[in-house]
């Protein structure tokens, strides 16, 4: 569990969410699979560990909220708590969930007798990519699970899953989250090291979503998203001075750290023109037409707008297409040529 891990009451937004876990803890009525289901970062995952964590606890309030005392919950706080398990550990090289993790992590975990209580717990995140045969090994847990288990599968979406696992779990749906509520998660997870101003903007490059804000926070490449922006504008400039961005990476074979840290920062730049791209083509399309009686000034910034408009389509179209061919192609500088040669150009 991170340092941060949160209380079920703690957790920002999501109320009806939140009311229906504390129902179920008070009334000592959990059932043995729950799906979190809603869009990326905001806040499934947390919301779930807290939720483990207070079923967990040895001796729960009456509200259904952890003690933070008891043994069970400082071995959690720790993360080191034996019946409480997160999955994955670490993203697998396919980016799949495949049959092994599960049995291992899963299946093994609910036969194993408990330690702490007649309680287990796991977070299964990134449901979505478990595969089919990974699913189908769940099922016969899912079927008879042994008392006291409870797995909280957590996905972005559930149309990936089969019926059989659904028709198990308990589907929970997550919304996005109100811009205050989002504001408010963001300043909790990032320490209040940055000023309100640049919260916000990346909650609004984010399209309202707490994680991929905090994950922007983090990339070096941030702070050059006015440059990145102005190029949108205004048309890329020659590969050479797009490569100035990336120091490290030379087509010339002399590239600079591991082909998984030049994979990252390619990562984190394609994500970040995506998210600029998105940003202008939202604000475009919320933009009014022009009338009939409009004048010559209106109509030329109507030809401006489309002209952006086109422009910001093509960089998230290359920038989509970048990214899939990151996790396809063996060479990261191959992709970056691609991309770099595609971009609309002043
Ligand atoms: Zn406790």
């Amino acid at each position: 569990m991170s340092a941060h891990a949160l209380e079920l009451e703690q957790v920002v937004g999501h109320a009806d969410v939140r009311a229906a876990l504390v129902d179920a803890l008070a009334s000592d009525r959990c059932p043995p699979c729950y799906l979190f289901a809603g869009p990326p970062g905001v806040g499934k995952r947390t919301l779930a560990a807290a939720f483990l964590r207070a079923f967990l606890c040895l001796a729960r309030r009456a509200d259904g909220s952890a003690c933070g005392l008891c043994a069970a919950c400082r071995a959690a706080e720790r993360g080191q708590h034996p019946d409480l398990h997160l999955v994955p550990q670490k993203t697998s090289r396919s980016g799949r969930l495949e049959i092994t993790t599960v049995r291992s992590e899963v299946v093994e975990v609910f036969d194993l007798e408990p330690k702490y209580s007649r309680r287990r717990g796991v977070l299964i995140d990134r449901a979505e990519t478990l595969s089919e045969e990974a699913q189908n090994s769940l099922l016969k847990t899912l079927e008879e699970p042994p008392a006291g288990a409870c797995l909280v599968l957590v996905a972005t979406t559930e149309t990936a899953l089969l019926p059989t696992i659904l028709s198990r779990a308990r589907l929970l749906r997550f919304g996005r989250l109100a811009a205050e509520d989002g504001l408010a998660i963001l300043r909790q997870q990032s320490g209040g090291a940055e000023p309100e101003l640049v919260l916000r903007e990346a909650l609004a490059l984010a399209d309202g979503s707490p994680g991929a804000a905090l994950e922007l926070l983090s990339s070096e490449l941030f702070s050059e998203r006015a440059t990145l922006a102005g190029w949108i504008h205004a048309g890329a400039p020659s590969p050479a001075d797009l490569r100035e961005l990336l120091p490290g990476l030379d087509t010339g074979g002399r590239s600079e750290g591991t082909r998984e840290e030049r994979k990252e920062r390619l990562h984190e730049l394609f994500q970040l023109t995506l998210l600029l791209a998105g940003r202008e083509l939202r604000e475009g399309c919320s933009a009014d037409a022009p009338g009939a009686s409009a004048s010559d000034a209106d109509r030329e910034e109507e030809l401006r707008r489309g002209a952006l408009m086109a422009s910001c389509q093509r960089w998230a179209e290359l920038g989509l297409r970048a990214l899939d061919d990151l996790e396809a192609m063996v060479t990261p500088e191959l992709v970056f040529e691609l991309w770099a040669a595609g971009l609309p150009r002043a």
